[in-house]
């Protein structure tokens, strides 16, 4: 088959799976220029997911898109997930839920705060039920959910669980999609774009991206910024979940560990934890543009970015998109960083 018709049929596969039409889509994009005059490098678009709507918006819109829609066909009346206390997959999961009129448990890591602040506050207002694991250990905490169901299950209920992140072949259907739409705005521009940079945690944003760069635009590169794990963890779980996400997609796609563009230099000292840089380019992108960067996520995914920039990492001439994947709401729990 031609490559026009591979890719047509390859959007119609996936208009065919379940979706829920929740989130605000296409999100804006923008051309960043006076952020861009300050840091110099080759001509910066925003790609506003943080916009998506849903409770304050944000990357996980798209996952649970399909996520949700697959609770829906299998009937389920409560969902349960886990992350961080100033998870927004979690205060996102909550949202969507409520607006499907189901309940929700939160299985959050660590052990609970003094203070409700940022997300932890919304997850309250929308009525989740929060339990707090006393661990950080995803490994202990997904059996736990696990067991947590089966329980619901013999009390009659029927429960939906997803992974931290919502992490799966079928959530990152949500970041394929978003890179059709992506290429549907570049046509629409007349703009060729070459780089797609986005943070990357569980990695189901950056599988999905590359997924979908490599079905319907192959001259895209995805750069992952990791905000939690090192480099060859990251980028093994990226090949395994890609792999999976192209076989749901009914396609036979590699994507080798090592030749994935990820970068886990920009960390810090552990997840959550804000860097200096991460708080200088959440104020510079604050301060030139307006837009509202994360202390977990954007904010370090943009110092990368900067840091990327300043070693000449990108061709002068190439046309970068960084995705803006939401998280603001944790700004409030940051208050100290920032006074
Ligand atoms: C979850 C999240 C990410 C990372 O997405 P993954 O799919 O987990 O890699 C990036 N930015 C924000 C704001 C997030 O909440």
């Amino acid at each position: 088959m031609p490559e026009q018709r591979i890719e047509e049929a390859m959007a119609l596969t996936l208009a065919s799976f379940p979706r829920v039409r929740a989130a605000n889509l296409p999100t804006p994009l923008q051309e960043l220029t006076r952020f861009r005059k300050e840091i110099g490098g080759p001509r910066l678009f925003m790609k506003r997911d943080d916009n998506t709507g849903l409770a304050l918006g944000g990357n996980k819109a798209r996952k649970l898109e399909y996520l949700m829609a697959d609770a829906l066909a299998k009937k389920c009346d409560v969902v349960i997930t886990t992350g961080g206390p100033q998870s927004n997959h979690a205060r996102m999961v909550a949202a969507m839920a409520r607006q499907l009129g189901m309940e929700v448990i939160l299985l959050l890591t660590g052990d609970e705060p003094r203070e409700w602040k940022g997300n932890l506050l919304l997850d309250r207002i929308l009525g989740a039920q929060v339990i707090f694991a006393g661990t950080k250990d995803y490994d202990l905490i997904h059996p736990r959910m696990e067991s947590m169901a089966e329980e619901l299950r013999q009390q009659g209920r029927n429960p939906y669980v997803i992974p931290v992140g919502g992490a799966t072949p079928i959530g990152s259907l949500g970041y394929v999609q978003a890179v059709l739409e992506l290429v549907g705005q570049s046509v629409e521009a007349g703009i060729n774009f070459d780089y797609l940079v986005s943070a990357t945690g569980s990695g189901g944003t950056m599988s999905g991206m590359l997924v979908g760069a490599r079905l319907f635009a192959p001259h895209l590169k995805v750069v992952g910024i990791s905000v939690s794990r090192p480099r060859a963890a990251l980028t093994q779980r990226l090949s395994n979940i890609s792999e999976a996400t192209a076989a749901l997609l009914g396609v036979d796609l590699k994507f080798p560990p090592e030749k994935l563009a990820v970068f886990d230099e920009y960390i810090g000292e552990s997840y959550g934890v804000p860097t200096p840089e991460g708080l200088e380019a959440i104020k510079l992108l604050a301060q030139t543009e307006g837009i509202l960067l994360d202390p977990v996520y954007t904010g370090k995914a943009m110092a990368g970015y900067i840091d990327l920039v300043r070693k000449g990492y990108f061709p002068e001439t190439a046309n970068v998109v960084f995705f803006h994947t939401g998280g603001a709401p944790a700004l409030f729990a940051m208050e100290e960083y920032f006074r």
